[in-house]
């Protein structure tokens, strides 16, 4: 997670969104932060970010069971 370089607030961005916004701007302190980030180290990074979401859904289901929802 990527907290805002000015005020650091943890901004809970997706790696998708960053890709597709190479821009965005923060919405505490509305600071403009540019990602600059090489698309292979980004392939990477978005597989793994996957991969962990992936096993939390898992996880979510393995336990649905057992854990009370409203
Ligand atoms: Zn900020």
């Amino acid at each position: 997670m990527l907290p805002c370089p000015s005020c650091r607030t943890p901004l809970g961005l997706e790696l998708d969104f960053i890709i597709k916004n190479p821009a965005c701007q923060c919405p505490k302190c509305g600071v403009i932060m540019k990602f600059n980030v090489d698309p292979k180290i980004f392939k990477n990074a978005i597989a793994k970010v996957r991969e962990a979401q992936q096993n939390i859904e898992k996880l979510k289901k393995q336990y649905s069971n057992i854990m009370t929802t409203k």
